[in-house]
Formats: structure tokens, sequence, C-alpha cells
């Protein structure tokens, strides 16, 4: 079975890596000069040339059994290209309801799974009526650009306002598309996620959610089962997920982020792919989230995603691979390859242990060690 997959960061690795020892081979697509040290050493890597014709790329990635991604912000075209020759998980037209964040929202409203509120931004005009419809602070985010809280904007008063109007862009992207959309600043209590794998054959299963701490938008740690998440919202949030992941025929992982208030969640954002959230799954005795959807592409029967005790997850931003701290008898390494950039995702620690509580209380000194005393 050789797989090949559009990207070359460390989500291409993990899935190469948990693909490998199940007799599965690799090549990689890489796009716009992108850094391809994480999949080093994994398989061929090719450069997108958008000159080659279908069955030009097709051989060029070694005539995959079939083609995935690790991130949605792609150009389409490729996989269009190879959905000529062979199979392309998730589906093309999940990746691209899912890559614009207006598109995404339609999404959730045809699929009926609660969503953050919003309006769509085209013009000074929509602005306004998002202020009069949201009220302040208002959260811009541009529809196609930006991941890791890039590309957005909080906007506190009618200066804000005016300031982002003089400086937004408001042509219409891809298809059409409206360049924002404006959320209300959500007064959540946590923020949680879930991950679920649809098999060819339709079989759906979840991981338990995970709940997620953001630093500047960027996922810093996470600890699953998430702790306080009652069995309602986590029915809400499978349900909602399974709906999607029908609707799309999407075979593969997707995570679904959702911010959690006193009774209710808020979907913010679907990512089709396997996700940073579910990191932990490498290292706790299931089926990791790589593995899951090497299966489900390649056609093969799912594994356990049962958690037994709890587990969480730190991740590495901006800081040296340090064996002597980071490698400690009871938390697994995991180091992407990368260069050491400040902010970037170049690593992760996972501990388990019998409950989140526990596992929380063994993050914090973990973090202390990593990052210092905050
Ligand atoms: P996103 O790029 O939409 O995943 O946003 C990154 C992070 O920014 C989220 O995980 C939240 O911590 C925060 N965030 C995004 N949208 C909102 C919002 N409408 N209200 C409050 N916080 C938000």
């Amino acid at each position: 079975m050789h797989i090949a997959v559009l990207g070359c960061g460390q989500l291409a690795r993990m899935m190469a890596l948990a693909g490998l020892p199940m007799g599965m081979t690799f090549s990689f697509l890489s796009e716009n000069n992108e850094d391809t040290a994480p999949v080093a050493g994994l398989g061929p890597i090719t450069a997108m040339d958008e000159s080659l014709t279908s069955s030009e790329l097709y051989e060029a990635l070694g005539k995959p059994d079939v083609v995935t991604v690790e991130r949605e912000q792609c150009s389409l075209v490729p996989l269009k290209r190879l959905a000529e020759h062979c199979a392309v998980h998730p589906n093309p037209q999940a990746i691209y309801q899912c890559q614009n964040r207006e598109r995404e929202k339609q999404l959730l409203i045809t699929c009926q799974v609660p969503h953050t509120p919003f309006v769509s931004v085209a013009s000074a005009a929509d602005l306004h009526k998002a202020v009069s419809e949201l009220g302040y602070p208002l959260v811009v985010k541009h529809t196609e650009q930006g991941y890791d809280g890039k590309a957005q904007w909080r906007l506190y008063d009618d200066k804000g306002v005016e300031n982002f109007i003089a400086d937004a862009h408001f042509e219409l992207q891809s298809d059409q598309a409206v360049p924002y959309v404006a959320e209300p600043f959500m007064d959540f209590e946590r923020e949680v996620s879930f991950i679920g794998v649809r098999a060819a054959n339709g079989e759906v299963r979840f991981y338990p959610a995970t709940e997620n701490v953001h630093k500047s938008g960027v996922l810093l740690h996470s600890v699953a089962p998430a702790p306080q998440l009652s069995s309602e919202l986590i029915a809400t949030g499978q349900a909602g997920l399974k709906a999607i992941l029908e609707h799309l025929d999407y075979v593969g992982v997707m995570a679904m982020e959702c911010f959690v208030t006193s009774d209710q969640l808020w979907v913010n954002e679907l990512a089709p792919r396997v996700h940073n959230s579910g990191h932990w799954t490498m290292h706790c005795g299931v089926v990791s989230q790589f593995e899951n959807h090497m299966r489900a592409i390649a056609g093969w029967p799912l594994g356990s995603t049962n958690l037994q005790g709890a587990a969480a997850m730190l991740n590495l931003l901006g800081v040296e691979l340090n064996q002597a701290s980071q490698l400690q008898d009871d938390v697994a390494l995991d180091w992407y390859n990368k260069s050491v950039r400040p902010g970037r995702k170049l690593g992760h620690l996972v501990l388990t242990d019998e409950s989140p509580a526990a596992a929380l209380a063994r993050l914090q000194p973990l973090k202390q060690k990593v990052y210092g005393a905050d």
C-alpha cells in the first residue's frame, strides 16, 4: 500500500511513522518551498509543479494507492488531478468545505451543529452590521488565510472598526468567497476538541474529548478525557461530528474544535486531518489518530480509540531540543526535526496517568521545566 501525502510537516511525518510499521510506503508532495525536514528519510519528496499533467504527477509520486493531506490550506488542483488515478481521502470536496471559514460555517448550519454565531463580511457595511448584531468585542477572521490565531483581529470599539476598514482588503476570495467572518468574542469556560475517524465502510469511532489550552492562539497543552465535560455535551459533540463526517462521505480522521460555556458547546473550527490535540493518542495504549487515519484511508479495519486512564500533552513551542529535561522516565518525546524559531511547533511531550487531574498535576512541573516559571 503506497500512500502519497500532500505536505511535509510534522503531521505528514507522524502519519508516515504510523504507516511504515504496517507495511505502507510513502511519498510526499511539497508546496511553496515548504520545509521538508520533518519527512526527510521517510520517502521521496516531489515539489509541486502546476505544469505536470495528472499522469505525470501520479507517476512522480510513485503511483500511490491513496493520497491524503496534512493540511486543509492547500491547492485542490493536484488533489483533483490525482483523483483521476487513485483514491483521495479526505475527498477534495470535504477539504474545499473546510478550507474557508465561511463555507465551514455553512457546513455546520447544514449539519445542524451548534457553532459560534457569525456575520459574513465583504464590505464596511457588513462590518457595521456585525457590530450591531454581535456587539463588542468582535473577532474578525480572514476566511482563507491564517491558522493558529493568525489573520485574526479583535475589535473593541468604533475606532477599532474604522481602523480595520481602512486597512481591510474586501476583495472576494476563491470562488467568490467573502474575505472575512466576524464572530462575537466568546466568553468560554474552556476549549475542547473531538477527534473522530470514519472508515471506508462508514463506521465512525471517537477518541475521548480533549480539553485544550491555547496561548496566543496556539495550542500549548491538552488533557484527555476532558475533565468536567458533561455526558450531554459529549453526546452533542459526537453527534455533530458524526453528522458532518456522514454528510461529506468522509474517510479518515477529522477534528472539531469547540468552545464550552456553562451549558453549551459552540463549534469554532473543523480540521479535515489529524490534529495537534490528538497527539496524546500516540503513547496511550490506544490505536493512535495517525494509525487510525492510515487504516481508514487504506480501507482497513479501524483500531481501538478507548483510553484507559488519562493523558496529557505539552507542545514544545520555540524551545531547543533538550534531552536532559525533556526525556524523563515517564514522559514520551516526539521531535519534528525542524529548525528552532520563536513560537514554532517543534515537538511535544506526552505523559499518562490514572486520571485527568493526576495527569494535569504532573504536567505543571513539566511545563515549568520546559518554559520556566510563568
Ligand atoms: P482559530 O484560529 O479560530 O482556531 O482560533 C485560535 C484560538 O483563538 C482559539 O482556540 C481561541 O482560543 C481563540 N479564539 C478564536 N475565536 C474566538 C472567539 N470568537 N472568541 C474568543 N476566542 C477566540
